[in-house]
């Protein structure tokens, strides 16, 4: 049986961190650091996940500002609101929540985010430095799941490192971060041909697709490490029947509820096979926030 790899655990680790430096900052007579949190529209999952940003920001001391906009706010709108926040000395970070409603282009938005305050980690300077192996503010989701393995020990040195998934939140960054660590990395995607033998190869396997159950039992090498980004909703019994199958509490929380979370990995399964794997939820979700959290702080250091 894999050990569980307790997200929520690390992520409270990583809060605490930060918690200790805000109380630092203050210490020396400096402001708490600030997160400025853009919302548009009425995207229901979106108000759920800046319901717990504003959370954990109170919980470690940052002073968090939520600027909510119409879901049929024009672009020029949005673009001088972030234009003001760039400005504003006692805003550190900027998150735009993403997605954005139909009609706003939310690479103009992020990339109109001063990287400086580009707390998410998805400017293209900000990419640029990563690419380069260089400090700059990182995306929280790969530079916490690095933690979260690091802390476990993982030693990525020479390992096969298998990514799948090529966005650019998640995926490529992911790969650069392994690849830094001088991991052996392919990164696998949608026109990937004989993806459970790819995937077969991995020391390290880490899947962010957003296809629920995607990844079988019999896709992971014995004994790997499987890290699942993924998040997905599972409405359907016929597809929780299939992927569930070595998982029957998930299957009884679909039946009951009507819907249910999990991976990209058939968890269940994963458990038998590898030594290690993240679960969903409580795995990489709470870790991405703590991270976040940790590049506010770090931006509001840099603008000291
Ligand atoms: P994207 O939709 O941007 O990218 C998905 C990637 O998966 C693409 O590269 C795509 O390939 C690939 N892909 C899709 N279907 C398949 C398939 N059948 N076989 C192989 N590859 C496939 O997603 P994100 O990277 O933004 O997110 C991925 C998942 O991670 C989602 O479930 C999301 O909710 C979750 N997520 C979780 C976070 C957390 O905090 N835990 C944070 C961010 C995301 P191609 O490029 O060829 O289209």
């Amino acid at each position: 049986m894999a050990t569980i790899l307790d997200g929520k655990a690390h992520a409270d680790r990583m809060l605490e961190l930060v918690r200790l430096g805000v109380e630092d900052r203050k210490a020396r007579g400096l402001r708490a650091p600030a997160l400025a949190v853009v919302l548009v529209g009425d995207d229901p999952a979106s108000h759920v996940y800046v319901r717990n940003k504003a959370a954990a920001c109170a919980r470690v001391g940052i002073t968090s500002i939520e600027h909510r906009l119409a879901a049929d706010t024009h672009q020029e709108v949005l673009d001088t609101l972030i234009d003001q926040l760039n400005a504003d000395s006692e805003v550190d970070g900027i998150l735009v929540q993403l997605p954005l409603p139909k009609g706003l282009d939310s690479k103009e938005a992020l990339h109109r985010i001063s990287p400086a305050k580009d707390v998410d980690g998805f400017h293209p300077m900000n990419q640029g430095l990563l690419l380069e192996g260089l400090p700059g503010l990182r995306p929280c989701t790969p530079t916490a799941c690095m933690s979260l393995l690091a802390h476990h020990g993982l030693q990525l040195k020479g390992l096969r490192a298998v990514v799948l998934g090529r966005s650019e939140i998640v995926g490529k960054p992911m790969a650069l971060m392994l690849l830094e660590q001088h991991a052996t990395v392919t990164i696998a995607h949608s026109r990937t041909q004989d993806l459970p033998s790819v995937c077969r190869e991995a020391d390290l396997l880490v899947a962010a697709v957003g296809r629920p159950g995607l990844v079988e039992g019999s896709w992971i090498k014995p004994g790997a490490v499987v890290v699942d980004v993924g998040i997905n909703r599972v409405e359907d019994l016929a597809l929780g029947e299939r992927i569930f199958a070595a998982e029957p509490r998930k299957l009884e929380v679909l039946k009951a509820k009507g819907a249910v979370l999990c991976g990209d990995v058939r968890f269940g399964e994963a458990m038998q096979v590898a030594s290690a794997v993240t679960p969903v939820p409580g795995g990489v979700g709470p870790l991405t926030i703590a991270g976040l959290l940790a590049n506010t702080l770090t931006a509001a250091g840099a603008g000291r």
